[in-house]
C-alpha cells in the first residue's frame, strides 16, 4: 500500500480547522444556554438566599413551566415544598420527575430518594420504607439503609432492625455489632416479658454475646436472667467476665456483683474485680460496692464505712458523704437526721445519669436514651462524676 503524504499534509490543517470550529460552536452553544438559563431560576435563588420561600417557589414554578425538562429545578422545587411541609406538592414534583422517560439513572435514584424523604416527612412510614427499599444497589443505598434502621428502631421492630444492621455490617459500612447486640437484647426482653419464654431470651442473649463480645449489655442482662433463675454461679461468671470484655461497665453492676458473690462464696474474687476497676475509674459505685463487700465479709461497720472517707480523700464527693452519714454511728446526736436529710437532698440530683448526647437525666441507667434515642449515650457514671 502507498500513502499519499500530500493528503496527510493537507489533512492535518483541515482536522485542526474542524476542531476549532467545533469548539467555537460549543462555546457559542454554551453562551446561548447561559443567556437562556431562566432568569426566573436566578430570581428564585435570590429569594431563597433572602429566605423568602414563598416568592422562591413562585419563581421556580415559573422556571419549571418555561423549561419543563430541567430536572435540577424540579429537585429544588420539590425540596422547597418538603421543607415548608407542603409534602403533597413535593410528592407530586418527585413523582412527575420519576415518570419522565428522559431522566438519567442517577437523577431517577435521586428522585426516588427525595420521594422517600417526602413520605418520611409526611409520616407515611410504610410508603417511605417501600421507597427506601427501592434504593438497593444505588449510590443512596447506605443512607437508605440507615434511614430504614432508624424507622425500624422507632417501630421497635427489632428482628427487622437486626436484619438491616447485619446487611450494613456485611456491606462494610461500619461496625454495627454493638447495635445488633442491643436489638437482640431488646428481643430477649420481649421474649421474657411478653411470652415468659426464658429459654428463648437466654438463646438471644448468648447470640448477642457471640456477635458483640465487647458489649456489656448482653452479659449484664444474661446475668440478671440467670440470677432470677437461681443459677448464681453462672450469673457471677457472666458478671465477672465484664472485667475483661467491658471494664467501663463495672460501676453499673458493682453492687449486684457483691450480692451474687455473697450467695456463691466468691467475695474475694468480687473484691479483686472491684479493686481492679476502682484503681482505674475511682467510681463512687465501685467504692460503695467495696464497702458492701467489707460488710458482707464481716468487717465491722465503723471500719467498713471508712471506705467512703478514703474515697473522699481522693475524690470530693457529696454522694460518698451521704452514704457515710447514712450509716448509724452519729444517730444518737439530735442534729444528725436534719443534717443527713439536707445532704441527701443536695446529693440526690448528683446520683442521676445524664445522656452525653442530649442532656436527658434519669435516676436509672438507660441503654437507649429516652430523650434522643441514642444508644449507650449515658456514661455509666453518676452526674457528680462527669
Ligand atoms: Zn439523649
Amino acid at each position: 500500500m502507498e500513502f499519499d503524504l500530500g493528503w496527510i499534509l493537507l489533512g492535518i490543517p483541515i482536522v485542526f480547522a474542524l476542531g476549532w470550529l467545533a469548539s467555537r460552536l460549543d462555546l457559542r452553544q454554551l453562551r446561548i444556554e447561559n443567556r437562556q438559563a431562566p432568569k426566573a431560576y436566578f430570581k428564585g435563588l435570590n429569594y431563597l438566599l433572602n429566605e423568602q420561600q414563598d416568592q422562591a417557589i413562585d419563581a421556580f414554578i415559573e422556571a419549571v413551566q418555561g423549561d419543563p425538562d430541567t430536572s435540577e429545578l424540579h429537585f429544588a422545587l420539590g425540596n422547597l415544598f418538603r421543607r415548608r411541609g407542603e409534602v403533597e406538592r413535593a410528592v407530586r414534583v418527585h413523582e412527575h420527575l420519576l415518570r419522565r422517560a428522559d431522566l438519567s439513572d442517577s437523577d431517577r435514584e435521586r428522585a426516588q430518594y427525595a420521594l422517600a424523604q417526602d413520605f418520611l416527612k409526611a409520616g407515611l412510614i410504610d410508603r417511605a420504607e417501600d421507597a427506601l427499599r427501592q434504593l438497593d444497589g444505588t449510590r443512596h443505598q447506605e443512607q437508605a439503609w440507615l434511614t430504614l434502621l432508624a424507622l425500624q428502631e422507632r417501630a421497635r421492630d427489632w428482628p427487622e432492625a437486626a436484619a438491616t444492621a447485619r446487611r450494613l455490617q456485611q456491606a462494610g459500612l461500619g461496625d454495627f455489632s454493638g447495635r445488633l447486640a442491643h436489638y437482640l437484647c431488646e428481643q430477649a426482653d420481649q421474649a421474657l416479658n411478653r411470652r415468659k419464654d426464658a429459654p428463648a431470651a437466654r438463646e438471644l442473649l448468648e447470640l448477642a454475646i457471640r456477635e458483640a463480645p465487647g458489649s456489656a449489655r448482653p452479659r449484664i442482662q444474661l446475668a440478671g436472667l440467670l440470677a432470677s433463675q437461681d443459677h448464681m454461679d453462672q450469673a457471677f461468671e457472666q458478671l465477672s467476665q465484664l472485667d475483661a470484655h467491658a471494664p467501663q461497665s463495672i460501676p453499673l453492676i458493682a453492687s449486684e456483683l457483691v450480692r451474687i458473690a455473697q450467695r456463691t462464696d466468691q467475695l474475694p474474687r468480687a473484691v479483686d474485680i472491684l479493686r481492679h476497676s476502682y484503681a482505674v475509674t475511682l467510681a463512687i459505685d465501685v467504692a460503695d460496692a467495696l464497702v458492701q463487700a467489707d460488710l458482707a465479709g464481716g468487717v465491722p461497720l465503723q471500719q467498713a464505712r471508712e471506705g467512703y472517707v478514703r474515697h473522699m480523700a481522693q475524690e470530693p464527693s457529696l454522694i460518698a458523704a451521704m452514704r457515710w452519714l447514712s450509716h448509724e454511728p452519729f444517730a444518737q446526736e439530735d442534729a444528725h437526721p436534719v443534717v443527713q436529710r439536707s445532704i441527701e437532698h443536695a446529693a440526690r440530683p448528683l446520683t442521676r445519669y445524664r445522656c452525653a448526647a442530649c442532656g436527658f437525666e434519669a435516676q436509672g441507667y438507660f441503654w437507649q436514651c429516652p430523650g434522643c434515642q441514642a444508644w449507650e449515650s449515658f456514661p455509666p457514671r453518676r452526674i457528680e462524676e462527669l
